[in-house]
């Protein structure tokens, strides 16, 4: 059931009993803002509360409070009267096979959202996860969104909109950060733990990365490739190739680029990024996953030639009608 804003302010407000919060699969900056917001939120609330995760937490989230306390485990045996599901609708994207609660609610802003819980609330046009939560915050008891909380939610923000600079990012975005701040949140602090911390390993997988570009379908198709051996060979993390899609997309005459992520032989995992004349959460759907009109992605198994040749018709496609047919923003 979806509910509006009071609606699951006034739910979560009155939630009894053990309640559990996770995210998607590989949390990224919303996913790890949100759940800890809610994490921290709900203890000053009174509530018996939990964060468990299906995959680790990327180092550059270490300085976000609450965030040792978080469990990550590849099954959750522990029985919860509530979950809490952020940033995510989709039961396959949280990683786990089950999650053992009785009731559930699912707080997300994905456009390709079919929510699978007793009760929802997706918000596709607002910039994160982050924003919604605060905005449901403030109706819960604003006086609860102390510094612990007000940190991880600003991080969110600051991830999912790339510092504020994709057209996901509203008016009312910058007065929930300009609110933020009032709570004590410091931007440069935020700035020089997510940004500045790279390893020269990130680097290396860069420059080896940058070296499989190549273009598709008139080149208004740009895209890159992070074999698996890359990792090995720079001794760079998964998670820092993050951000490395802003450099295809950032090319003149661009419209779309991709990211083909090599997970295990014959498997991928593909992001996609917008400039505005396709929508590539319907590409991403048409090939098993979601997200926004402007970033999204999908899991995909086979050889790097056959998803190759299955994106780019889709993506020829969607080039095509979007001459006919200009999408908003
Ligand atoms: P990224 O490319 O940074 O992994 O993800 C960009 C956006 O697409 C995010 O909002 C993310 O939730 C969505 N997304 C990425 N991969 C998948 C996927 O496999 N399935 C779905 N449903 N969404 C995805
Ligand atoms: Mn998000």
């Amino acid at each position: 059931m979806n509910l509006s804003r009071e609606e699951i302010a006034n739910l979560i407000r009155d939630l009894q009993g053990k309640i559990l919060i996770t995210t998607h699969k590989n949390p990224d900056g919303d996913a790890i803002g949100s759940s800890l917001g809610w994490y921290n939120y709900l203890k000053r609330l009174g509530k018996n509360v939990k964060v468990i995760y299906r995959d680790r937490i990327p180092f550059f989230f270490d300085f976000l409070p609450g965030v040792e306390e978080i469990d990550v485990t590849e099954e959750i045996t522990e029985e919860f009267d509530w979950v809490i599901i952020t940033d995510v609708s989709e039961p396959k994207r949280t990683g786990f096979e089950n999650i053992p609660a009785k009731r559930s609610i699912v707080i997300d802003h994905h456009i390709t959202a079919e929510p699978f819980t007793n009760y929802s609330i997706v918000e596709p046009e607002i910039s994160s996860t982050c924003e919604l939560s605060y905005e449901i915050m403030r109706l819960i008891d604003p006086s609860l969104i102390g510094y612990p909380v007000a940190l991880p939610i600003y991080t969110g923000i600051v991830t999912d909109t790339g510092r504020f600079s994709y057209n996901n990012t509203s008016p009312r975005t910058h007065t929930v950060a300009a609110e933020l701040i009032e709570k004590g949140v410091d931007p440069y602090l935020v700035t020089k733990k997510i940004y500045e911390r790279n390893r020269i390993n990130r680097f290396k997988l860069l420059e080896v990365v940058l070296k499989t570009l190549d273009f598709a379908v008139e080149n208004k198709v740009a895209h890159i490739t992070l074999f698996k051996r890359f990792l090995e060979e720079t001794g760079a993390y998964p998670e820092e190739s993050e951000g490395f899609i802003n450099y295809p997309r950032s090319i003149m005459g661009v419209e779309v680029a991709v990211f083909f992520k090599e997970i295990e032989q014959d498997n991928w995992k593909v992001s996609l990024r917008s400039k505005g004349k396709v929508n590539v959460a319907e590409v991403a759907k048409k090939l098993g996953g979601g997200g926004h009109k402007m970033a999204a992605g999908f899991e995909a198994k086979g050889s790097l030639k056959e998803i190759k040749e299955k994106l780019f018709q889709e993506l020829e496609l969607a080039l095509e009608s979007a001459e006919f047919e200009k999408i908003g923003n």
